[in-house]
């Protein structure tokens, strides 16, 4: 049985040993998981146990139970049965208890994920304290974890990750978040029963999943000072935005360079940037700002410094080119 007081593990120096930090680390996500769900009833977390017994990694997940008064977490790992008792929780950073009621009538939907993308979503740094619930609520399955909740909450989520993919320049990251968000946001969303409906459910309802991040090629379709025969004046108007920030459009005889700032507004990814580039021939700079829309289209206003300023529309440019 392992005791173990969080205080103990809280603002541990820099130059603490990697054994220890890592047992701090473990400790943390043992305690969100435990907070993130209902107090009242054991469960098993989709944490991994962090044990390699025989050298070998435990293949079990971590189950916690708390009590409904506040009292130690008690988890136990559901392999090697490796087990302990954490106190010294209650309102560290990691203490995720929801003051609010969770509404029954919400529809909840399911969705399995490997542990690999379960671990990976447990990395993410700037999770608002909604969709880290519902990272560390995911249950441990045979097959990995089964995240659930509404389908507000689980697009919040997939935003989080293209917005922290987009931003995330160590390689080993970034190929963790995309993988996390490929299988977000194309994994069959299961509508799950919901705890307050009393009929049996209909099983297997698939939501179409629809395009969750702004990177790539878009072809302008519309903007609001120029019409299209003028925009396609040297080739099909577009606006390209590269994973690195960076980025460039062309309409009329405008080509610009930009320099990105990827953002959510609303709970939807967006971005922010400055340009560079040529009219004609002149030198010409600006600003801009675009957002992805709820049909998958992308909509934005383009300014040039000391000039006109205009909105445009997009649509994911495989979808229209060669049109
Ligand atoms: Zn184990």
């Amino acid at each position: 049985m392992f005791v173990s007081d969080l205080r103990h593990f809280l603002d541990l120096p820099d130059d603490v040993p990697g054994p220890a930090r890592r047992m701090a680390d473990h400790l943390g996500s043992v305690v969100r998981a435990a907070t993130a769900a209902e107090a009242g009833s054991p469960w098993e977390s989709a944490l991994r146990c962090q044990r390699r017994p025989g050298r070998r990694a435990c293949p079990g997940h971590i189950a916690v139970f708390r009590a409904e008064l506040p009292a130690a977490i008690e988890w136990r790992c559901t392999a090697c049965g490796d087990e302990g008792v954490i106190s010294g929780w209650e309102d560290s950073c990691f203490d995720l208890r929801d003051p609010r009621p969770v509404p029954d009538d919400d529809v909840q939907v399911e969705i399995v994920v490997s542990d690999e993308v379960a671990m990976g979503l447990r990395y993410l740094r700037y999770l608002d304290s909604d969709c880290e619930r519902l990272v560390f609520r995911a249950r441990g399955i045979r097959t990995g974890a089964m995240i659930t909740g509404s389908r507000d909450d689980i697009d919040g989520l997939i935003d989080a990750v293209a917005a922290e993919a987009n931003h995330e320049t160590n390689r080993t990251r970034r190929k963790r978040f995309d993988a996390a968000f490929e299988a977000l946001s194309e994994a069959p969303q299961v509508a799950g029963s919901g705890s307050a409906d009393p009929a049996p459910p209909p099983r297997l309802t698939l939501v179409k999943s629809r395009p969750k991040k702004i990177v790539g090629k878009w072809r302008i379709t519309e903007m609001d000072l120029w019409d299209l025969d003028a925009l396609d004046l040297v080739g099909p108007a577009y606006i390209q935005f590269d994973r690195q920030g960076s980025g460039e459009f062309g309409f009329i005889a405008v080509t610009g360079w930009l320099d990105c700032r990827h953002t959510s507004t609303d709970g939807r990814p967006s971005v922010e940037f400055s340009w560079e580039g040529h009219d004609d021939n002149d030198r010409a700079s600006g600003r801009g700002r675009a957002s992805l829309q709820e049909d998958g289209s992308l909509s934005g206003h383009i300014y040039f410094h000391m000039g006109d300023d205009s909105g445009f529309a997009a649509s994911p440019w495989g979808d229209s080119a060669g049109t």
